[in-house]
């Protein structure tokens, strides 16, 4: 059951403040508040979903749709993210999913590693 008290639900409900960098009906992107990379967001939607599967088969077309246009919007906004970017979503416990409401990292603004550590 989807945990209304996780830090990603009291960003959304402005319980938690958040560095914004875009706002829709749909979507909610902010600074990471642990970067990774010198461009590092989280996009989450506006609803309550706890994993990428959750959110693409029971979210509707359109909410879909415009939350990953949300993405690519910031994407081509952010004029530093034209040299490569990556997106990942941790889902679940084996996925190292630490916040259960769906989320997608935007990195970028250095060369990134490997896709997945060595641990
Ligand atoms: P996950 O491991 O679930 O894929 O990613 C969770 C991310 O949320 C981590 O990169 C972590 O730094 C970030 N995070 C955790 N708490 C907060 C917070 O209160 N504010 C912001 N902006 N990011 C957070």
């Amino acid at each position: 059951m989807y945990d209304k008290q996780n830090i990603f639900a009291r960003i959304l409900r402005q319980e938690v403040p958040c560095q914004k960098v875009w706002e829709d009906r749909a979507a909610l992107i902010f600074c990471d508040i642990n970067p990774a990379a010198p461009i590092h967001f989280i996009a989450i939607p506006k609803g309550e979903y706890e994993s990428f599967s959750d959110f693409t088969i029971n979210a509707d077309a359109d909410f879909n749709q415009q939350f990953w246009q949300a993405i690519g919007k910031i994407i081509k906004k952010t004029k530093c993210l034209a040299n490569g970017y990556r997106l990942i979503s941790n889902c679940g416990i084996r996925g190292g999913q630490t916040i259960p409401h769906f989320h997608v990292h935007i990195l970028g603004g250095r060369q990134l590693g490997t896709l997945v550590g060595a641990d």
